[in-house]
């Protein structure tokens, strides 16, 4: 059984492996940086979106648009903070234009997200529109469908209970969807009292084996943030620093 410390060592190792990854030529091309995810490593509950948008693109976090505002406040109605959960996606890297993720990008980038679940360990998995709960639900059925309706299911290796939710941006749109996330956000606190999911035999609780990481922890210490000219792998660690300090 590993230590938090070690999960949280092991998630930052993923993100090393994640923030350089060019599994979709287009995304890794267009994007400004992954958004990995943020949120406290050690979750009880997780929410999974879809994928990153402009202003997440920017700044390297997840829900920070008019969605996310949205999130926030619907989380702070039942007591919770940011700081009490953690948020990704199914894609770490924002389509051009927003447009919805590829079959083949959400192929490719399912193994970090199984890798966050792993090592995060959530009792609960809030899915939040469609494709999040078609990823980890494995069936094509819409959320319209399965909003508000717990199960339990196995994410990777991990039992959680999966909590599908309208997705915060589609209730931006349309009041009544906004009425019906209110009211099954409401429920969360029920859902996190329950007993965690008995896990599946032989789960593997460990962390998975470290991966080597990409030597990018140099910069030289004369390197000035705000140069416009600075190297890219000056830029890089910055980046990295940046985003290792938001779990
Ligand atoms: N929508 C998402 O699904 N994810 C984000 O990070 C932001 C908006």
């Amino acid at each position: 059984m590993s230590t938090s410390a070690e999960r949280r060592e092991e998630l930052t190792s993923v993100f090393r492996d994640a923030r350089g990854c060019t599994r979709c030529p287009d995304l890794a091309r267009t994007r400004t940086q992954v958004v990995f995810g943020a949120g406290n490593a050690d979750a009880d509950l997780m929410f999974v979106g879809e994928a990153p948008g402009a202003k997440e693109d920017e700044l390297g976090v997840p829900f920070v648009g008019a969605a996310g505002k949205l999130l926030d406040e619907l989380l702070g109605e039942v007591g919770l903070a940011r700081s009490d959960v953690f948020i990704a996606n199914v894609l770490k890297c924002r389509p051009p234009g927003n447009r919805d993720p590829l079959p083949a990008e959400i192929d490719n980038c399912q193994d970090y997200l199984m890798r966050q679940v792993q090592l995060i360990q959530p009792r609960v998995i809030c899915t939040l529109g469609n494709f999040a709960t078609k990823l980890l639900r494995g069936e094509q059925v819409g959320i319209s469908r399965l909003h508000g309706q717990a199960e339990i299911v196995t994410v990777g290796q991990r039992a959680v209970r999966l909590y599908p939710l309208y997705h915060p941006a589609a209730a931006l749109y349309t009041r009544s969807l906004l009425e019906t996330l209110r009211a099954d956000v409401a429920r969360l606190p029920a859902l996190l009292a329950m007993d965690p999911p008995a896990q599946p035999e032989a789960a593997a609780t460990e962390a998975e084996p470290a991966v080597p990481e990409p030597d990018l922890l140099a910069p030289a210490p004369e390197v000035v943030t705000s140069d416009p000219g600075r190297p890219d792998w000056a830029r890089d660690a910055d980046d990295e620093d940046r985003q290792l300090g938001l779990f």
